[in-house]
């Protein structure tokens, strides 16, 4: 993958590329290795004088980051500062996050990132990506052109009203594609001229941000409805029109719009939505590898979910395709191991205040308000919390679970920490050690009765830029069902036993660049046998899915 430049009248040919000149090549993130320009760079770029005279490695200007990074006070600052980096050089970023993935990715991506997007407009330095605003309608394509990458093979979109569990930020959810972004390159290596982060500005209904003068998006309320409908149509066919190759990424869009826009476009372009079946596939990847624990096949479960919408209905959905897949079950026989309580209580036959994507899992059996009461009632093996609210898996929830599983399977998944059903603590203290518990933020290693437990962390980064990888890889046309079971199935058959020894049911973040290698490859071998892949597959596939990755190593120029 070569990284594309369109050419600026100040510049150098050097080989075949054209790069850019002197001052500007110091402000081009993509070619800028500040520092680290060699004696012979700075003669022939015109860059003598520009900088300090004496060269450092990349691991030296390494080291430099890591210093400035440790003596911040906050994560927000952190967050600042590597924004700041990416915005300055690029492939430093790059180096310094893939270097440090572990420390990172809380900083660039949950729970930092929730509150990056919550003071957006306050800590903005300079734009990146693009904002497609109501004002553009009718000149959407137009606006895409803009954007100085032709060949964008990733597009993450958000409207910016569910953001994280935060709940709308309108523009300022701009953090959000940015980070994930950020995060397919580190991950799988995709390259960064590849990435597009994009936000519709419908609106918001943000109280505060419509008195915020620091509040960049529209000061109007939320469009809704047709009208709503057709500027997303516009924006999505405006998509396919001037970047054909590219994924459709929808992200942190709420339930009201999600299902709707999601069941739209899914079949008709290379698009998910990484809120519904990336977390699915995260999800269900940990409860594949939770049976090493647990035993038992996946129908020999039960699961209640807290929450109804588009995470756990996506986990649901993705959990049912598994059982039938691995244990033939009928469809209606695997939808009966999975239950949900909402807001109002648990999802029943005779309710009828039933959300269209609910419907399915309205059982036969008399309604429950309190989730208590729902779990001695239909005994669980594992409880799901994607309800978005605090800390709702009390003391007496867990010793219930507890008490009716040898082994039970707690997932605490709202983001960001704070909105977490319960800590890594309080599941393993309950269960007196006993719980396979996994989160959606990251919880510190815990120690009970002398064992220290280091907790999964149910991060969708395990699945998303994979599935991009691959789809990449073989040039899938569409993204389906069997995609997202192959990279849960692939994810949890890389959890070695020293994981499960620690108490973590994913691997280890270190790996993360060999874990998103193999979901690439078995993405794009279910593309292939699905026939949705319009690639040629290359002899080798593996080495084809590695050679498409990015190594943030400084090019020589001369
Ligand atoms: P959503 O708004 O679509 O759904 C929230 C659901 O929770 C709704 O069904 C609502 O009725 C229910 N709910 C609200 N209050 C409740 C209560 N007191 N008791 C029971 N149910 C209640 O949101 P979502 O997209 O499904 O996300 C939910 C949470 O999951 C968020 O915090 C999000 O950050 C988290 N999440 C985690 C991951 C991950 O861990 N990988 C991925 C995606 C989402």
């Amino acid at each position: 993958m070569t990284a594309e430049y369109e050419s600026t009248a100040n510049e150098t040919p050097v080989g075949k590329t054209k790069y850019p000149k002197g001052m500007a090549l110091l402000q081009n993130p993509v070619y800028n290795k500040g520092t680290a320009f060699t004696p012979k760079e700075r003669e022939l770029l015109g860059l003598q004088g520009l900088l300090p005279p004496e060269v450092n490695t990349q691991e030296e200007q390494v080291m430099r980051v890591m210093e400035n990074f440790n003596k911040k006070t906050s994560d927000l600052e952190r967050y600042v500062q590597l924004i700041a980096l990416q915005d300055r050089n690029e492939t430093l970023f790059y180096r310094v996050v893939m270097d440090n993935l572990e420390t990172m990715m809380p900083i660039l991506y949950t729970p930092t990132v929730g509150q990056a997007c919550q003071e957006f407009g306050h800590i903005f330095r300079r734009p990146r990506g693009l904002y497609i605003s109501l004002k553009d309608k009718g000149n959407i394509a137009k606006v895409l052109k803009n954007w100085p990458h032709r060949d964008v093979r990733v597009i993450v979109v958000t409207d910016g009203e569910r953001i994280l569990g935060l709940g709308d930020l309108g523009v300022f959810g701009m953090g959000i594609p940015i980070g994930k972004l950020s995060l397919y390159t580190a991950c799988a290596g995709i390259h960064p001229n590849y990435c597009l982060p994009i936000t519709l500005d419908v609106g918001t209904e943000n109280e505060g941000y419509l008195k915020d003068p620091l509040y960049f998006g529209l000061k109007e309320r939320r469009i809704r409805g047709a009208e709503y409908d057709e500027f997303v149509d516009e924006f999505i066919a405006a998509v396919k029109k001037v970047f054909k190759h590219s994924i459709i990424q929808l992200e942190d869009f709420a339930n009201i719009n999600a299902f709707r826009v999601l069941n739209s476009i899914k079949n008709k372009f290379c698009s998910f939505d990484d809120d519904i079946q990336g977390t699915a596939a995260v999800a269900v990847a940990g409860v594949m590898s939770s049976l090493k624990i647990t035993g038992g096949t996946l129908a020999d479960h039960k699961y209640l979910f807290l929450g109804a919408g588009e995470a756990g209905i996506g986990i649901g959905d993705l959990l049912v395709y598994s059982i039938m897949k691995e244990n033939g079950l009928s469809l209606e026989a695997a939808r009966q191991r999975c239950w949900f309580v909402d807001s109002k209580g648990l999802v029943v036959k005779s309710r009828t205040d039933l959300a269209e994507h609910k419907r399915h899992y309205a059982h036969d059996f008399p309604f429950i308000t309190d989730f208590q009461a729902a779990i001695e009632a239909i005994k669980p093996t594992a409880i799901i919390g994607v309800s978005g609210k605090a800390r709702m898996f009390t003391q007496p929830i867990v010793e219930t679970m507890a008490k009716l599983n040898p082994h039970p399977v707690i997932f605490a998944l709202s983001n960001p920490t704070s909105k977490a059903e319960c800590t890594a603590e309080q599941a393993y203290t309950w269960t007196e050690g006993r719980a396979v518990f996994a989160s959606g933020s990251p919880f510190p290693p815990c120690t009970y009765n002398g064992k220290t437990y280091y907790p999964g962390q149910g991060n969708n980064a395990y699945i998303f830029p994979g599935i991009g990888l691959g789809v990449i890889a073989c040039d899938a046309k569409l993204i389906d069902d069997e995609m997202f079971y192959a990279s849960a199935k692939s994810l949890a058959e890389q959890v070695i036993p020293e994981d499960l020894a620690l108490g973590r049911i994913y691997p280890a973040l270190t790996r993360m660049r060999e874990v998103s290698a193999a979901i690439a490859v078995a993405v794009a071998e279910s593309g292939y046998a699905t026939k949705l892949a319009r690639a040629e597959r290359p002899a080798d596939l593996v080495a084809h899915v590695k050679s498409l990755m990015y190594d943030p190593t400084y090019q020589a120029y001369v």
